[in-house]
């Protein structure tokens, strides 16, 4: 993958990471503490619900005292043992009840008979065991019991928060038991304040309810002496909402987040990989042969911008060692063309100064003869001969040294092979076998190429003397065009193979050894490469591969 996509990733998967640490911690933080919140909140509900119990037990029991202390009472009290019983003692309860917002309200004597009851009328002459059983509990104070009274459902049994006080006449003494119901209006009322279903629960069943909770909720109870239970439902719907709500919110700017560290991370790592792949470029332009390739440090600061500038002055460097380095290789080869170019003139020179030396002695050993004359004959002939070497040698060698830059044309290689071989012709038994491709594209000197083409089949015809067999031409078309020359004759000599290309290398008597170092100097020319192997019957096989071009 490439750099700036790595560095980009990178940078997204940092901040995925950062999102998926602090979201989840900051919800479990915001939902403990809207949790705490709620909890606060609903104990100090149940503090405003205990000072309404209160309130409520203080109303009672400052009715019951201002009761005990009235007038009317202390008449009942007066004549309470009275037979038949006053209407005054027998109603008493009722009209005393409602006007200090009593529920429950009942007059016994000593013995627990009831002597008026506010709530159960009927109840008339006759004992309230429960309603009595408050008198022997707690001295003034509020205690919760079930209440029996009539509604025009029945006789239904109902808590209520009472209490009793006892009036004394003389000897007699006569129980006011009086106090409130924890009815529907109540729970109502409560709900109201609190906010919360409110249900009344006697006996696990539920006597009154009032209000609503949407789920989830969060429950308390309070006990009401030990007849009833308020039980207080607080919905949380909200708690949970807010959470919802907070969690989109985080959603949102985590997406934001990511969305801007996807922008950021793509620009800052085009930023930091622009120079580093600019260097990249370079670093591959050098390793392919161009060297001195400068990298433009724009954009680049700090440590960037100091590689840059190393990079071009290194680059700068190599550029003037290789140049330095091509130009004493370019002289030494010179160097050594030159004296093997010196070691040839040098052996006609030889044979040419022996001749001479002989034709001048025998000039003066006496008059010239017939003998000197065939001998003159002789040694001119030979003279000429090394002369006619000493100009091919020449003549080959300012063609080696002043090669042409080559003028570079579109042919189908194929197209320039065919007229060639055109011009064999089969003799003492060797055969020109010549299979030609076509569409191989090359941009080549024509004439230069035909020179090696003409070459190559000169040193296989050379190397087939004296045998029978073909001579093989081939083009290929691949990715690069080939171009082969393959002969039946005994292959190149292994002391020769890693020298073949040099010049002046040779085995032939008259040979000058330059047609392959000329052949190879105007395929390297052309970009191509010029190969030798061992062909398939053991003679050689050689191979110029030219790139292909597109038509133009
Ligand atoms: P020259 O032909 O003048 O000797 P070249 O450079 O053309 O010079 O060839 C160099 C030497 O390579 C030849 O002398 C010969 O020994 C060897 N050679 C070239 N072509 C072939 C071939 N087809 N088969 C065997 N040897 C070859």
């Amino acid at each position: 993958m490439r750099l700036r996509w790595t560095l980009a990733l990178a940078f997204v998967a940092l901040s995925v990471l950062q999102i998926a640490v602090v979201v989840p911690l900051a919800l479990r933080n915001l939902s403990s503490l809207l949790a705490g919140q709620q909890e606060a909140r609903v104990d100090q509900l149940m503090v405003t619900v205990d000072a309404e119990a209160q309130r409520l037990q203080g109303d009672v029991r400052r009715a019951m005292d201002e009761l005990a202390a009235s007038q009317a009472l202390e008449d009942v009290a007066r004549d309470a043992a009275r037979v038949p019983a006053p209407a005054h003692v027998t109603t008493a309860a009722t009209s005393l009840m409602t006007p200090r917002g009593l529920d429950v309200l009942a007059l016994v004597d000593d013995t627990g008979r009831t002597l008026s009851s506010g709530h159960l009328p009927a109840r008339l002459g006759e004992p309230d065991d429960p309603l009595f059983a408050v008198t022997k509990k707690a001295a003034r104070g509020v205690v919760g019991t079930r209440v029996e009274l009539s509604t025009p459902d029945g006789l239904v049994s109902a808590p209520a928060l009472v209490t009793a006080r006892a009036i004394d006449y003389g000897e007699r003494r006569v129980w006011a038991i009086g106090g409130v119901l924890l009815s529907e209006a109540r729970a109502k009322d409560l709900s109201r304040r609190t906010g919360a279903r409110v249900d009344i629960v006697t006996d696990g069943a539920t006597f009154a309810s009032a209000g609503e909770a949407a789920p989830p909720t969060l429950t308390r109870t309070v006990p009401v002496g030990e007849v009833a239970t308020i039980r207080l439902t607080f919905s949380q719907a909200d708690l949970v909402a807010t959470r919802a709500e907070v969690l989109r919110a985080f959603l949102g700017f985590a997406g934001v987040g990511l969305l801007l560290s996807i922008v950021l991370g793509f620009l800052v790592s085009r930023r930091i990989t622009r120079p580093v792949e600019a260097l990249t470029d370079a670093a591959q332009q050098i390793a392919g042969g161009t060297p001195g390739v400068k990298v433009e440090g724009q954009g680049a600061s700090g440590e960037l911008k100091g590689l840059i500038d190393t990079f071009n002055h290194m680059t700068g460097d190599l550029k003037d060692a290789t140049d330095k380095l091509v130009a004493s290789e370019r002289i030494a080869a010179w160097q050594e063309v030159a004296r093997r170019l010196a070691h040839e003139i040098k052996n006609p020179l030889t044979p040419i100064r022996m001749s001479l030396e002989t034709l001048l002695a025998a000039s003066q050993r006496g008059p010239l003869d017939d003998r000197f004359k065939n001998l003159f004959t002789e040694s001119a002939r030979a003279v000429l001969e090394e002369v006619d070497r000493l100009k091919r040698i020449v003549d080959e060698f300012s063609q080696f040294a002043r090669l042409p830059r080559p003028e570079l044309a579109q042919h189908d290689l194929a197209a320039v092979v065919q007229p060639v071989m055109a011009l064999y012709a089969a003799h003492d038994g060797v055969q020109f076998d010549v299979a030609l491709d076509p569409g191989g594209l090359v941009s080549i000197d024509r004439d230069q190429v035909t020179q090696v083409l003409v070459n190559l089949v000169k040193n296989a015809e050379e190397a087939m003397a004296g045998r029978s067999g073909a001579i093989h031409v081939r083009v290929k078309v691949g990715t690069e065009v080939l171009l082969e020359v393959e002969d039946e004759g005994p292959g190149i000599p292994a002391s020769l193979k890693d020298r073949l290309f040099e010049p002046y290398v040779t085995t032939k008597p008259q040979g000058t050894g330059l047609g392959l170092a000329i052949a190879l100097r105007i395929i390297q020319e052309h970009g191509g490469r010029l190969e030798v192997s061992d062909g398939r019957t053991g003679g050689a096989l050689f191979r110029v591969s030219l790139p292909r071009v597109s038509p133009r």
